[in-house]
């Protein structure tokens, strides 16, 4: 199946709730996004079922939260002060300026079309710079974080020692992020301000190898697993010359925009890259030391660097579906019910003042298992429509039947199909059909 159009995902994300355009009533500010209630509820799902797969599943991997300001030294050990940046040329006739990585003729201008009128590139760090205290100087210089990995690396004897984990063991972390990036665009997928998901997967040398197969199939399934369509989903390995030089290997998982395939996530063997750069440059021992075998040595690494934002968005155009019902078009966000915003929403038949009572009844005796929505407003059909268009898997509709047999309608998202159930055993019903 073919992705939605992204004008048609944009404008329903806009329209339903789920992502503002940031500072909005002061004509917007270009790339930085706000998430509103539904959008909010989505990122939150997606950032969970991540720790819920990476972290509570696991007995080999904990969590951390490390601060978005860090010693600037950090980023000198990473090579970010040095090295994190893109080729950056400017157009003399128009002004505009564009990562030379990705033009599609490094002679012409995207933007006026002129060609042979670029400068000569010039290396544009992507982080972001502040200063701490009140005194802007160079001496007290900070960087916001452009990635969470780091975080990890400085932390790594603090987990081991306080947690007690033995190799292999992963730590993971989810936070946001911060890039200045040249070109932001596609909506949500590339910001200035985003949020990663990320694992550092501490392992024997001689096991990376293994080890990084092994997280290129778990992770490629977690997406599959949460209901992503495999037709959009691809592993795409670099070739040696396009590796990050501190990497012995790296895969993507791409998913199939509407304008074609992009990154969602990266899957790195980083060797003992970071651990030994932190090491040099703190003067701190970060070697692992192996009591069976009386050895000292410092651990390999695989990363899996993955975008909450950019996920998120993607699960949002993979769920979207339109299709023909009884001769009319309906439009239905078919995300995994984990997924989905807003789990159940309650619907009296008509604003009748019994019924909204039943009605308010109902909602909070499931309110305290799922996140739902009372919605009152407009005809039935109307509101099944809306339900839809957000990823509701349930609708629960209090007729004027239900003030006598207390029972209630509930309607299934994906089949329509409805099933009339009693109040008392409505939470149970639920239960079994929304998963964890
Ligand atoms: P890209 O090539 O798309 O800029 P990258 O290879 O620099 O990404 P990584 O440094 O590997 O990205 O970061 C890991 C993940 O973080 C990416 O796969 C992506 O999902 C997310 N990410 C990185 N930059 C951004 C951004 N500017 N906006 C939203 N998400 C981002």
């Amino acid at each position: 199946m073919m992705p939605a159009n992204f004008d048609t995902i944009v404008s329903l994300a806009k329209k339903r709730g789920f992502v503002f355009q940031a500072s909005e009533i002061y004509g917007g500010l270009r790339s930085a996004y706000d998430y509103g209630p539904l959008g909010v509820e989505l990122l939150r799902n997606v950032k969970e079922q991540w720790w819920r797969s990476m972290v509570q599943m696991r007995d080999d991997v904990v969590g951390i939260d490390s601060a978005i300001l860090q010693s600037p030294e950090v980023w000198v050990a990473s090579g970010h002060v040095a090295s994190f940046s893109d080729p950056l040329v400017e157009c003399r006739e128009c002004n505009s300026r564009h990562r030379v990585d990705k033009l599609k003729d490094p002679n012409k201008c995207p933007t006026c079309g002129n060609s042979g009128t670029f400068t000569e590139p010039k290396e544009f760090n992507l982080m972001f710079k502040t200063h701490m205290g009140p005194v802007e100087s160079e001496d007290n210089v900070v960087y916001l974080r452009p990635e969470t990995a780091q975080g990890i690396f400085t932390n790594f004897e603090n987990v081991r020692r306080t947690s007690r984990m033995k190799l292999p063991f992963g730590v993971a972390q989810i936070g946001k992020s911060f890039r200045n990036e040249i070109t932001p665009g596609q909506f949500v997928f590339r910001t200035r301000e985003f949020e990663q998901m990320e694992m550092e997967y501490f392992c024997y040398p001689d096991d990376a190898d293994e080890t990084f197969e092994r997280w290129i199939d778990i992770r490629n399934d977690w997406y599959t697993d949460l209901g992503m369509n495999a037709d959009n989903l691809r592993m795409h390995a670099h070739d040696a010359d396009e590796l990050a030089h501190y990497a012995a290997g790296a895969f993507d998982v791409e998913y199939r925009f509407p304008w074609g395939w992009d990154e969602l996530e990266g899957i790195h063997n980083r060797t003992d890259f970071d651990l030994k750069a932190h090491m040099d440059h703190s003067g701190e021992d970060l070697t692992y030391f192996e009591q069976e075998t009386d050895s000292r040595f410092v651990p390999y690494v695989i990363e899996t660097a993955a975008g909450a934002t950019r996920t998120t968005f993607a699960f949002l155009i993979d769920a979207y579906t339109e299709e023909e019902v009884n001769g009319e078009s309906r439009v239905v966000l078919k995300l995994d019910p984990r997924l989905a915003p807003v789990k159940v929403a309650v619907l009296p038949l008509s604003k009748k003042p019994d019924l909204v009572e039943t009605t308010n009844r109902v909602a909070d005796s499931i309110r305290g298992n799922w996140q739902i929505e009372v919605d009152v407003t407009q005809s039935i059909g109307r509101r099944y429509r809306r339900q839809d268009e957000i990823g509701t898997p349930f609708c629960v509709t209090v007729d004027f039947d239900s003030l006598d047999d207390h029972q209630v309608t509930v309607r299934d998202r994906d089949t329509m199909q409805q099933d009339r159930i009693s109040i008392d055993s409505l939470a149970a019903y639920l239960s079994d059909r929304l998963p964890r």
